[in-house]
């Protein structure tokens, strides 16, 4: 199978576009709320810094998988994830990823903090939560991409420490797929560096569960899909 590799893929310079509306979510905005103008002008001017300090990278690797009882097995690690395979269904294929917008926008962050910028550095640290969050969002669709000519359908992904998955499994994940090609540290307590970094593992069968792929198809750029379950809205892609 021509997706598996032996070491991480590293991808570098994705064109992310940020969802403003998690930016918003980020901020505690229900969603549809609309900000007031000097909100509105808050928004604007961290959304212009923080696309200037983003740089959007990710380790990505495939391997040969199994899942049985919520065991997940790849690359000599086993994962145990409460529910997945009622969520996944069968698989035979483990994407794993670190995805990373880098260190610059928390770094100015911390600068705004210290300079009392209080307003400003708040709305920076969501522009930068957004963006990794696009970004994992970016990858997800992705990894469908890669897995459709392959006769694959690839899951919804899921991450160590969201939900019931024990955030000590970041150890597992790393040892498949090392975080140093973009950067990404992991230390004792399982704290990732920087701190906008993301990993993520997805799915790939030939029978795996899609059914519940609505919102990845709604934002995925891949226009002419001949699986899209969804008409495009947005896409978390710069041209996309
Ligand atoms: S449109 Fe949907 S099924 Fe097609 S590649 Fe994108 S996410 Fe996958």
């Amino acid at each position: 199978m021509g997706l598996a590799s032996e070491a991480p893929h590293v991808l570098v310079d994705l064109p992310l576009a940020i969802d403003p509306a998690e930016i918003l979510r980020f901020q505690g905005y229900k969603p549809g709320a609309v900000p007031d103008a000097v909100v509105r002008a808050l928004f604007d001017e961290a959304l212009v810094l923080g696309r200037a300090l983003v740089r959007p990278r990710a380790a990505l690797r495939w391997l040969p998988a199994r899942l049985a009882a919520d065991r997940l097995e790849a690359g000599g690690v086993a994962f145990t994830v409460p529910g997945l395979s009622a969520a996944w269904g069968a698989i035979e294929y483990l994407a794993a990823a670190v995805a990373t917008i880098g260190g610059a926008l928390e770094q100015r962050v911390r600068e705004l903090w210290d300079a009392r910028e209080l307003p400003l550095a708040a709305m920076l640290d969501s522009v930068g939560s957004a963006a990794v969050e696009s970004l994992a969002e970016y990858l997800n669709d992705l990894l469908c991409q890669q897995g459709l000519p392959h006769g694959l359908r690839v899951t919804n992904r899921v991450s160590p420490g969201y939900g019931d998955w024990d955030v000590a499994d970041q150890r597992a994940l790393f040892a498949i797929c090392p975080g140093d090609g973009v950067g990404v540290t992991l230390n004792e307590a399982c704290f990732m560096l920087p701190e906008k970094t993301i990993t993520l593992v997805a799915g790939a069968g030939v029978a795996a569960r899609v059914d519940h792929y609505f919102a990845q198809c709604a934002r995925c750029w891949m226009r002419d899909c001949a699986y899209r379950r969804v008409p495009a809205r947005a896409s978390v892609r710069r041209d996309g």
